[in-house]
């Protein structure tokens, strides 16, 4: 870059600038180039050098590149660190700029012409390599008009789309269920419209307008009402508006495949927030990965769609018993038929990823190896079609997806006639348009064939007349074809009689050409021309018909995902020897030998077993308290009722010996202490934030699992706060509920509480040695057993016996006091402080007294007898701390 305003230097400033915050990739050749602070950013992310190039107000313009056939790779991972990035192509060759030069009456030297050919964005990404197969991958946008928020989401892979509307303060709980990868929103956000995520994308509020929405997907639908997708409102129209828009602006006015959208209406899914969703460790782990987490302990697809159905699946569990039943019932037709699921599953290994295939189709990406998956996929659900009829008794479910299979037969049969078994990923240097196909195109083939072994047989004439065995004829980009001699040779090709012109010298060979090779390889280049030209024709023809059946193939794709989806159920179902659960209208929760599949897994792989565990919730015994001491399994047994409910309403088997389950309208688990540090938030308030939006939002059908409610403030700040909760969640929610505490006194609800029992996970101490039985059993826990732990963790011994001595002064406490009962003063815990305190005071008294009788006051010296008294003056301020 060179000159301050060289034209070079305008371009890029000019392209910048339409780039916004994205990052440039400037192409340059075989490179995509960036400059200035982009090239700081790429460079460090990339762990690439940064160098300069000319420079800029006196400057060097710090500049850094990536070559252009691996782009995807440093694209996916600039993407991955949340940057996003502009591609700004060449869009005329070199020859064309000169032309255009001329043709402006400019003599400079021209400036090849680029442009801003798309934004790769996270949220908008189609290319197979920067996709993750088993992820869905969402953009989202919202929308907010009066006391309400629409949301839009698409997985533009796929082109599936949905609309739904939230109160401001669900946006959280929706976007943690969808897990955009980018959201874009109207800038100037509203504050009283709830919390946006960070780094959400600003948009003119202009495209967020819902009449703008609602002309947008009437446009790209061709039809002249909506009225047959749903009953959209005000709000789902303008976020779908805000949506559309932004994905005209990355693909520069092309739009990738939208499917007509789906509403998501509240209340028909099982409700879960964001802390619920991560605590249960759904989607992904507490580390954040896929491992770990539920879905991938139960994840048996064989497809990424499959994966990809799963995850919404567990991510929004139904609220419906006869959609959840429908589920259930095929699974279960497939867990008792294990030929049956073999045989599917076989057919399944098989199939290519239909969906994302005419994904890159549609937003004119496709190649054709798309072709050829649409082809082998489509193909593959005519077969399945074809099994599936055969069978009688075939469950609601699987009759329902059975048109879905067929159709498509003009099609593959088309793509099978006209295609080769394999097609490449590349178009640019044909060869996937199929022999037979096409007559001329089999002739243009020929001619380029003969020509080719034309060719050959000039090589052998020409080493005869020349007597150089070592002559050759080769072929480049550069010079096409041209004959080579070793240079010790060249001499005698030299000679002006030769019949031959000289080419280029290299180190070692002589380059020539020759007019009969010349004339055979016009021949072959204007046949191989003519021929790309046909099959790219046929392409576009082929793509056509694929684009014009859209929606269908994508219905199909969906088909097969959740056929993958039932089939990968019921395995893991006969796997694990999971249970058909019961789905009931009720509010029972019966769970019998219930366990949890992930910690069941971790523990199998060590040789270990997992102890199944009974939760018997009912109307009128809804809320258990569990005691027991730590590591007892309480956490694990709270989760995996979770997991069960979860489990069953998103349509699967559960871990368990049998269950019956009285359908869960929002399930909520508030486990363990968390900090969201981030946000600004401390342990303790994180805490009181999530039990309030329990107590406020549960209702008699919610699920709730609190685990040591009130741990993270002072003893009895702690106490009293988990007492009030629980009488609350039993007198006022009145849902089903299982409260972990080591709070023994709130045992003392039981005597008030009628539908509350107490239990606990079971320990023994023997021969000095806790034993975890990990047995849950009725009554209150004895003890927590905290010592025995923490000398288990490795705590030192000493502070384990000051630890016991401390703890029997409390316990006799509480003895004496008469527990709960009386007033505060009374309480436990606060007359054992005191006494604490007051033997802390005793231990100073008598460590002062100490100090003063051993003082010798004769000896010292004025300035020794002040410096003892701020001695001794700090020491009783310590122990006054
Ligand atoms: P704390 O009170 O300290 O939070 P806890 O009672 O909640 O402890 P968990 O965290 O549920 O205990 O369990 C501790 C460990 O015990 C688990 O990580 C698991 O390895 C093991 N465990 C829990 N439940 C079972 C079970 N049912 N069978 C076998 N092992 C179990």
């Amino acid at each position: 870059m060179a000159g301050g305003s060289t034209p070079m230097m305008q371009q890029y400033f000019a392209l910048k600038e339409q780039a916004g915050d994205c990052l440039l990739f400037y192409r340059m050749g075989d490179f995509f180039e960036l400059f200035f602070e982009d090239a700081k950013k790429a460079a460090g992310v990339l762990d690439i050098a940064l160098t300069s190039r000319g420079e800029n107000d006196g400057e060097p313009v710090p500049m850094c590149g990536v070559p252009v056939h691996s782009a995807d790779s440093y694209l996916a991972r600039l993407i991955r660190a949340g940057c996003r990035v502009a591609i700004a192509e060449q869009v005329e060759t070199p020859a064309e700029a000169k032309e255009r030069a001329r043709s402006e009456g400019r003599a400079s030297k021209a400036l090849v012409r680029r442009d801003i050919v798309r934004f790769v964005t996270a949220g908008t990404l189609t290319e197979d390599t920067l996709l993750e197969s088993r992820r869905a991958n969402v953009l989202a946008a919202l929308a907010p008009l009066r006391d309400e928020v629409g949301i839009a989401a698409i997985d533009i892979s796929t082109g599936e789309m949905a609309l739904e509307c939230v109160a401001p303060e669900g946006i959280a709980a929706a976007l943690s269920r969808i897990g955009p990868a980018e959201v874009v929103v109207p800038e100037s956000w509203p504050e009283d419209m709830g919390t946006l995520p960070e780094g959400s994308i600003e948009r003119p509020r202009t495209a967020f307008a819902s009449d703008e929405g609602e002309a947008k997907l009437k446009a790209i639908h061709g039809v002249a009402t909506l009225d047959a997708f749903g009953d959209f409102g005000r709000a789902h129209l303008a976020a779908a508006g805000g949506l559309i828009a932004y994905l005209e602006h990355v693909g520069r006015g092309d739009l990738p495949l939208i499917l007509p959208p789906r509403i998501r209406e509240a209340g028909g899914h099982l409700a879960m927030d964001e802390a619920t969703r991560s605590s249960l460790e759904v989607t992904l782990s507490a580390s954040g990965t896929r491992k770990g987490s539920l879905i991938d302990c139960i994840d048996r697809c064989l497809t990424g769609a499959g994966a990809r159905m799963l995850a919404e699946d567990l991510s929004a569990p139904l609220a419906d018993a006869g959609a959840i039943r429908e589920r259930l019932e095929a699974v279960g037709w497939l867990y008792d038929d294990a030929l049956l699921r073999e045989d599917l599953r076989r057919a399944l290994r098989a199939l290519p990823d239909v969906g994302r295939a005419l994904g890159r189709i549609v937003a004119g990406r496709g190649s054709p190896r798309d072709l050829g998956q649409l082809r082998d996929g489509l193909g593959e659900a005519r077969m399945l079609h074809e099994t599936l009829q055969r069978i009688e008794g075939l469950p609601a479910l699987c009759q329902r997806l059975l048109p879905l299979l067929a159709g498509h037969g003009a099609l593959v049969e088309l793509l099978t006639r006209s295609l080769v078994p394999a097609p490449p990923t590349e178009r640019g240097s044909g060869g996937y348009i199929a022999e037979g196909y096409d007559a001329a195109l089999d002739e243009l083939r020929t001619i380029a064939k003969n020509g080719r072994r034309a060719v050959a047989a000039l090589e052998a004439k020409y080493r005869d007349e020349t007597g150089i065995a070592t002559l050759k004829i080769k072929h480049n980009g550069v010079l096409g074809y041209f004959i080579e001699v070793p240079a010790r040779h060249a001499d005698k090709l030299m000679e002006a009689d030769s019949g031959f012109t000289h080419r280029q010298t290299m180190k070692d060979a002589v380059r020539f050409n020759a007019l009969a090779l010349h004339e055979e390889a016009s021949r072959i280049a204007e046949a191989g021309g003519r021929s790309l030209a046909a099959e790219e024709a046929h392409f576009e023809e082929l793509v056509g018909h694929a684009i014009a059946a859209r929606e269908a193939i994508a219905a199909t794709a969906q088909a097969l995902a959740r056929i993958d989806v039932t089939a990968g159920q019921a395995e893991r179902a006969a796997e694990g020897g999971w249970v058909l659960p019961e789905i009931r209208e009720d509010t029972t929760l019966a769970v019998i030998g219930g366990r949890h599949p992930v910690v069941e897994q971790a523990l199998a792989a060590g040789g270990e077993r997992f102890v199944a565990n009974d939760c018997t919730l009912a109307q009128q015994d809804r809320l258990w308290l569990i005691g027991g001491p730590n590591m007892g399994g309480k956490s694990t047994f709270l989760r995996q009722n979770a997991l069960i409910v979860l489990l069953a309403q998103a349509g699967g088997f559960v871990p368990a010996q049998s269950a019956r389950i009285g359908i869960v309208d929002r399930l909520f688990s508030r486990v363990g202490a968390s900090d969201n540090l981030a946000r600004g938030r401390s342990t303790f308030m994180v805490e009181m934030v999530e039990t309030a939006a329990i107590l406020s939002q549960a209702s008699d059908r919610s699920f709730v699992i609190l685990d040591e409610v009130g741990r993270g403030t002072s003893t009895y700040d702690g106490l009293a706060l988990a007492w009030a909760v629980a009488e609350s969640v039993h007198e006022t929610v009145r849902c089903r509920c299982l409260f972990a505490t080591h709070y023994h006194e709130l045992s003392r609800l039981a005597e008030t509480c009628d539908a509350l029992s107490l239990h606990h996970a079971r320990a023994r101490e023997w021969k000095g040695e806790l034993v975890l039985l990990h047995e849950l059993a009725e009554g209150p826990a004895d003890r927590s057993y905290g010592l025995a732990v923490a000398r288990l963790a490795g705590l030192p011994g000493p502070v384990i016996k000051r630890a016991k001595t401390i703890l029997d002064k409390l316990e006799k406490g509480r003895a004496e006091t008469g527990g709960l009962g009386a007033g505060l003063g009374d309480l436990p815990l606060f007359a054992a402080a005191a006494e604490a305190e007051e033997e802390q005071c005793d231990t100073l008294r008598e460590a002062l007294r100490e100090a003063l009788r051993d003082l010798d006051v004769d000896a010292l010296s004025p300035r020794e007898a002040l410096e003892k008294l701020y001695e001794l003056k700090r020491e009783a301020g310590q122990g006054a701390d």
